[in-house]
Parts: structure tokens; C-alpha cells; sequence
């Protein structure tokens, strides 16, 4: 069923299968930052975050918000639908930490009022820099309809993804998302994990994303098994 590799990044590798509409996604356990310069390792981590990842997509689906996810094909693999990835990052905001607050006159912890969009053009060799809607035009990687699409998209997941996420105890800084087209519409793509979401434990504070690999702040391992437990308790039992 799964084939030739198509595209290898810093956590996952994409393969192709026999249907050419259809791919195999596999979360590795490699761990990078700093667009690529900081690289490691930790045990599980494409387990627990394809976990994580499938349960939020299925709960986006029921939402109504389409997503790439099929199914799971192993542990760490999901089948998704081949999309053409758009290479911007669409980053809802709530609470500022990371770049913002580099960027900009922002202090960490700042809860914003309005959830802040940010876009940034997805390119290690660029380092991300901020994207709007008149660039990516005049680059010719999306539409004005397709960035106005991909902003309330967001808008909506990250009002779900709060509601949600707060009743397993975490507070939700920020996440990123990538979108995909396929068949003439615009669906949700990559992950949503530990890897591309700050989430912060609500009684102690405590980081529980890739910030512990970022900073050295802890065990990265078992703060993503504890995220795990909480989102996907199932696969514990
Ligand atoms: N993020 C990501 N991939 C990237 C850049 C950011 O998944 O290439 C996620 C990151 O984990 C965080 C959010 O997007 O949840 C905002 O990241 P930020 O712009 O603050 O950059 P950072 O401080 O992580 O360098």
C-alpha cells in the first residue's frame, strides 16, 4: 500500500500509494527548531502526535471544517487526501508568546482581546517572514477568496479548538495551521499536535508543546504522553 517516499520534512514523511488521490502521511520521532538549525529526537513523539493530530481532525470534520485525514493506516501513519499544500502558515494568536513577542512590542502572557491573525510565508531559506494577502497575489500562491477563506477557517477552528482544549485543562497561546486544495475546495492539512501548537497547562503554566525542545524546559516525551492521555485517552486503555 504505501509507496515511494514524495517529500520528507523535518517530522513527517510523505509517501505515495496506489491511489493517486490518496497519500500516507508518517509522523516521525525527529524533532527540529529554529527553521531546522536545533535537531533531536524523543521517543514516541510521532506516536502520540499522530494521535493527537487524528483526534482533533476528526473533531474538525464533525464541526464541518474539512480536513485532509482519512484514517490511520499504523500508529504513527495517516492516510490523507493528496492535496496541494499552499505555503503559508496561518498562525491564530490568543495569547502572545514566540514570535510576536519578538517581532513586536508585545510582552509575553498579553491575552489578546480579538484573536490575532498571522500569516507567514512557509521557507526555512526565508525564515518566515510575514505574509498578507497583497504578497501572496503577487507572488501568485493564493487568491484574495483564498486568504479571506483561510482566515475565518481559522477563526473558526481556533474558537473550537479553545472550547475544546480547555476542558482538558490546557490554555491555547497559539497553533498553526496549513491548508491544502483539493477537488476545488481549501481543507485543513499537515497536523495539529504538540509540534505546531503552544499549549500551556492550566493549573501549573507549564509549556507542554515543542517550546521544551525550543528551551530545554523539560521532558518532551512524557509532557506529549500527558497531552495524549488527556485528548486521546483511548489509546491508553
Ligand atoms: N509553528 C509551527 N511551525 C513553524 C512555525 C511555527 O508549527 O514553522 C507554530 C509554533 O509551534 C507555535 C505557533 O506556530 O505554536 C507560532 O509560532 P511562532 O511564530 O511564535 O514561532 P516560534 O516562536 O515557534 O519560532
Amino acid at each position: 500500500m504505501r509507496k515511494e517516499a514524495l517529500y520528507s520534512g523535518k517530522a513527517k514523511t510523505i509517501y505515495k500509494t496506489d491511489d493517486p488521490k490518496q497519500y500516507i502521511s508518517e509522523f516521525r520521532d525527529s524533532l527540529t527548531a529554529f527553521d531546522g538549525k536545533k535537531k533531536s529526537e524523543a521517543a514516541n513523539k510521532g506516536y502520540f502526535n499522530a494521535q493527537i493530530s487524528k483526534k482533533i481532525f476528526e473533531m474538525l470534520e464533525e464541526e464541518g471544517i474539512p480536513t485532509h485525514y482519512i484514517e490511520m493506516v499504523s500508529g504513527n501513519e495517516m492516510l490523507v487526501r493528496a492535496v496541494e499544500i499552499i505555503p503559508i502558515e496561518v498562525i491564530p494568536r490568543n495569547i502572545a508568546a514566540g514570535s510576536i513577542t519578538r517581532r513586536y512590542p508585545i510582552k509575553e502572557g498579553t491575552v489578546f482581546k480579538r484573536t490575532v491573525i498571522v500569516m507567514d510565508y512557509k521557507s526555512d531559506e526565508y525564515a518566515d517572514p510575514m505574509m498578507n494577502e497583497d504578497i501572496a497575489v503577487a507572488m501568485g500562491i493564493a487568491t484574495y477568496e483564498e486568504i479571506a477563506h483561510m482566515r475565518s477557517m481559522a477563526l473558526k477552528i481556533n474558537e473550537i479548538l479553545v472550547e475544546y482544549l480547555d476542558k482538558k485543562g490546557f490554555a491555547l497561546p497559539d497553533f498553526k495551521l496549513e491548508f491544502g486544495r483539493v477537488d476545488g475546495e481549501i481543507v485543513v492539512a499537515d497536523e495539529i499536535s504538540c509540534d505546531t501548537c503552544r499549549l500551556w497547562d492550566k493549573s501549573t503554566g507549564q509549556s507542554m508543546d515543542k517550546d521544551l525542545f525550543r528551551f530545554d524546559k523539560g521532558d518532551l516525551s512524557k509532557a506529549y504522553e500527558e497531552v495524549a492521555r488527556r485528548i486521546v485517552p483511548e489509546i491508553f486503555e
